[in-house]
């Protein structure tokens, strides 16, 4: 995490009068016990750093030190070279959560057959992913499905609830591939940031044939 440090430099002054900051970049200048300057690490050049001046001076060369930026340049370059092609870094972490609730939206988007997580050649393929990953049955699934519905219903509970817009609602037909009949609504409304939103709030089927 070298990066972090030489990219976000946080301005901290420690009881001696000198900075988190110019103990890194810096090599301290003594004169009768006292910090009067700091010689920069990146070039050499010795930048005063008397009392008061000490964060804005140092601060102020850190900005311009040509052999500094080069540095840091190498350094993102370097962690650019940690990412895989995909933009995936080393650093990324497999969560079994994360990887349930893809499953769980990956069924509900595609409007998959729950009996997915049976298939052999999906659980080979998930395998062969990771193996760690701990194959949900059917019926667990179903029980994220609902788990997950119910979250998504709170959240827009929530949203809807702190909406400052009037919200507008919209009764709509849909037939599905099964040729059942739905009854849709949606809420219409402006968030804060003055766009358009809108979310179904109501999915119901329909038995009677519509046209
Ligand atoms: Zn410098």
């Amino acid at each position: 995490m070298m990066r972090r440090t030489f990219v976000k430099g946080r301005l901290q002054l420690l009881k001696d009068g000198s900075s988190d900051l110019s103990r890194r970049e810096f090599v301290p200048i003594h004169v009768d016990g006292q910090v009067t300057s700091g010689e920069c690490k990146h070039c050499s050049a010795v930048i005063s750093a008397k009392k008061g001046h000490v964060t804005s001076g140092l601060r102020n060369h850190l900005i311009r030190c040509k052999a500094r930026a080069a540095t840091v340049e190498a350094l993102n370059q370097m962690n650019a070279t940690l990412m895989t092609p995909d933009g995936v870094s080393h650093l990324w972490k497999w969560d079994p959560e994360v990887a349930r609730k893809a499953l769980v939206r990956m069924v509900v988007l595609h409007e998959l057959p729950l009996s997915i997580v049976e298939y052999e050649g999906f659980r080979k393929f998930v395998f062969s992913l990771n193996p760690n990953f701990h194959m949900i049955s059917r019926r667990t699934l179903k029980n994220d499905i609902i788990k997950a519905f119910d979250e998504h219903k709170k959240d827009l509970k929530e949203l809807l609830g702190a909406s400052k817009s009037r919200i507008s609602l919209t009764m709509d037909m849909w037939t599905s591939n099964q040729t059942i009949g739905y009854m849709v609504i949606t809420a219409h409304f402006i968030n804060d940031c003055w766009k358009l939103e809108k979310r179904i709030i109501k999915f119901n089927a329909l038995e009677t044939p519509h046209t």
